[in-house]
């Protein structure tokens, strides 16, 4: 049994502690919601005062928390995480971020003795819940080794994808598949329409042909083919298309950085971002295929 320190009791957050508590450790948590940490208190967990006393006396600090900027913020300053922790403590920020924070927040942890990892996660709400989250980790390999049983705990796959900020990067790039590949999957399927293809015809060849990839299989964006995909349900989340928008955002801030040109991806958040301008962000990112229509 570990002592944890979590802070970040949110959609991901709550259950990901959840199911730490349910393995016996003992968690230490904090969420500026009172009701999210009312939430786990219920199931046993003790309720810290503030972020810092969470991380007070546990050998391990998992956040889950929105952006960048609130990462840095829990962490840096006389206030933060890094200052108040034990030394030896083991931080895994699980939250999607940008590549430079994530370096600059583990660089800092590091200065101050501490050990770090990036371990932002894919799975979504479902996931987090039935403790299946794939983690993409960076940072050191005996950082890694170490937290490797706390992640598993909370996911199924877990994979070190190199140095400190490279958790990040391996989320950006895959999400930005993703985006991509629904935008894609969405266009065909509302051409094939409007020219007489039966929509489950078409999924019957292309599943099986050349075009065939997960938006389509597991996710695809018209009701019918595959009977779990939100598409059966409006299109109701899943996982919405402000988050895709958020992780594409994230991910041409760091093609600028990188100076690696991704047309597809800035023309992928372009059309994400015209449904945030439409008040349509709320729906699954599958309801792309709506705006292809016309009918949002
Ligand atoms: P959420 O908004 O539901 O939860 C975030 C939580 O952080 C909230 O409870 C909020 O009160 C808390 N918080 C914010 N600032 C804080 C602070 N200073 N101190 C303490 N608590 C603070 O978001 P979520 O859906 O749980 O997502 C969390 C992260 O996981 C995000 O980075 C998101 O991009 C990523 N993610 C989400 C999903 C998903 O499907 N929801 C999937 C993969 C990754």
């Amino acid at each position: 049994m570990a002592k944890i320190g979590f802070i970040g009791l949110g959609n991901m957050g709550g259950p990901m502690a959840r199911n730490l508590v349910k393995a016996g450790h003992a968690l230490k948590v904090f969420d500026l919601s009172g009701p999210a940490v009312a939430g786990l208190v219920e199931t046993g967990a003790e309720k810290a005062a503030t972020a810092a006393d969470a991380a007070k006396g546990v050998e391990f600090v998992v956040t889950m928390l929105p952006a960048g900027e609130h990462v840095r913020a829990v962490y840096l300053g006389d206030k933060g995480l890094i200052a108040a922790a034990d030394k030896g403590t083991l931080f895994i920020d699980s939250s999607t971020i940008d590549v430079p924070s994530a370096r600059d927040v583990i660089a800092a942890a590091e200065k101050a003795g501490m050990a770090m990892l990036d371990a932002p996660v894919s799975g979504g709400v479902g996931g987090a819940e039935a403790g299946t989250l794939t983690f993409m980790v960076g940072g050191s390999t005996e950082a890694f080794v170490r937290a490797k049983p706390i992640l598993e705990k909370m996911g199924k796959n877990i994979f070190h994808a190199g140095a400190a900020g490279n958790g990040q990067v391996a989320k950006v790039c895959n999400n930005m598949i993703l985006g991509i590949s629904m935008i894609a999957v969405s266009e065909a399927f509302a051409l094939g329409e409007k020219l007489g293809l039966d929509a489950q015809t078409l999924f019957d060849i292309s599943s099986t042909a050349s075009g065939q990839c997960w938006s389509m299989t597991s996710y695809c964006p018209v009701p019918g083919p595959v009977p779990t995909s939100p598409a059966n349900r409006d299109y109701k989340p899943g996982f919405t298309a402000g988050m895709m928008l958020k992780d594409l955002r994230l991910a041409q801030d760091a093609s600028r950085a990188a100076k690696s040109p991704t047309p597809l991806g800035a023309q992928a958040a372009q059309l994400y971002a015209l449904m945030e301008a439409s008040g349509h962000d709320g729906i699954d990112f599958s309801g792309v295929i709506k705006l292809i229509k016309g009918q949002i």
